[in-house]
């Protein structure tokens, strides 16, 4: 309401189909919807969630990727049930590494069992999502009623660090479109959120100097980019990938070493971290939940450290020598050693 009142017009089942260019000065100008009509706007900002409609449809080079690697996707299907009544379980068991991905059933709200089955979109897994839930289901039917109460859909969701530049001439890029989300479990409302007031503030400056050009836009890069969230979720990104081409044998090892340090994270006195091992099945016991903590793993090789500082380093100003130079940097501190060949499937008992 408040948005109308201060002069905004919303137009409802509108299908974006692509941006508007002016290919001369490489500038959006605009969105072709799929009714055959235009809107041109000073500035354009795509939220489009996973697809990135602009992004991915724009016919000039960018400072960004226009196309997300399937491997930096999952797909997913996640299921709210309610919980029975007589169900006192407290506790999230989440399973790592299966089918590449993870998978978990979560007794952690009060009245409701939450389970979700992702894995990369990269192979032929032969088990869906969905099954993948559906087993777990199965797995927890006395515990849980019939009905779903919530999602019960599968979906696409980007899993890696945010895109090195969000911004073009006459472009915001904002939320999934961004790739702005913690790649190890895929959350993005909190980031897109962040980024969106980080976006808001910029747009206003921007159309108040009349200047959509990218480097009066660059400031969203520098403070999203700058951010306790982005160094987090980038070096997430590493540690993730990095954790799920992990043998049996290697994750054994990790976890028998302390490489990954869950107990840091855990509670302190009688709550302390309980470590169980069970032979190439190691089940942890902590009470903080966050697969991120992960990140310790790469730690072992200085690449966390490593993308932090960069993140913290990202140019201040726009200046196309400079930010391919911090490109260069980032994309060879982001080689991934990628084995899909080793599957694995870890549990870890979060209560
Ligand atoms: C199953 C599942 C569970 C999740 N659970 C969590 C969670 O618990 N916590 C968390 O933080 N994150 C979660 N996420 C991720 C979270 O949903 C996203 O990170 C977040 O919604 C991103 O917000 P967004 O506005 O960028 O994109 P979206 O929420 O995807 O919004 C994009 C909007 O753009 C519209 N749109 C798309 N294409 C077009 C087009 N061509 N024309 C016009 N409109 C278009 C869509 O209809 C949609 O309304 C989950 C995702 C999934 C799939």
């Amino acid at each position: 309401n408040e948005a109308i009142e201060n002069g905004v017009n919303f137009y409802d089942n509108i299908n974006v189909i692509g941006p508007i260019v002016n290919e001369k000065t490489q500038t959006i100008i605009g969105v072709k919807l799929d009714n055959s009509k235009n809107i041109k706007a000073k500035l354009i900002v795509d939220c489009s969630g996973y697809e990135g409609v602009i992004r991915s449809n724009i016919p000039f080079e960018t400072d960004f990727d226009k196309n997300i690697r399937r491997e930096d996707t999952y797909i997913t299907y996640r299921e709210i049930r309610k919980k029975l009544p007589s169900v006192s379980d407290s506790h999230e068991i989440v399973i790592i590494g299966k089918n590449h991905g993870l998978s978990w059933v979560s007794f952690q709200q009060d009245n409701y069992v939450d389970f979700l089955g992702a894995y990369t979109n990269l192979l032929s897994v032969d088990i869906s999502p969905k099954e993948m839930v559906y087993k777990l289901i199965e797995k927890y039917k006395d515990k849980c009623g019939t009905k779903i109460v919530k999602g019960g859909y599968s979906a696409s969701i980007p899993m890696r660090r945010a895109l090195d530049s969000c911004v073009a001439d006459g472009l915001l890029i904002i939320g999934d479109a961004a790739c702005q989300v913690d790649p190890s479990t895929g959350s993005g409302v909190a980031t897109s959120l962040y980024a969106a007031h980080i976006a808001s503030n910029v747009a206003l400056n921007a159309l108040n100097i009349d200047s959509t050009k990218k480097e009066d836009l660059w400031p969203y890069n520098v403070e999203y980019h700058h951010s306790e969230y982005n160094q987090e979720y980038s070096s997430n990104d590493i540690a993730v990938k990095n954790f799920h081409n992990l043998s049996e044998e290697e994750i054994e090892y990790v976890f028998a070493n302390d490489i990954i340090d869950l107990r840091r994270f855990g509670g302190s006195g009688s709550n302390a971290t309980i470590i169980k091992k069970e032979k190439y099945r190691p089940k942890i016991s902590i009470r903080s939940k966050i697969l991120a903590h992960l990140a310790k793993f790469a730690e072992t090789d200085g690449k966390i450290e490593e993308m932090k500082e960069l993140c913290r380093e990202y140019p201040e100003n726009y200046n196309p020598e400079t930010f391919k130079t911090w490109r260069g940097k980032m994309n060879n501190c982001y080689v991934v050693r990628y084995d899909l060949d080793k599957p694995f499937e870890s549990e870890l008992v979060i209560s």
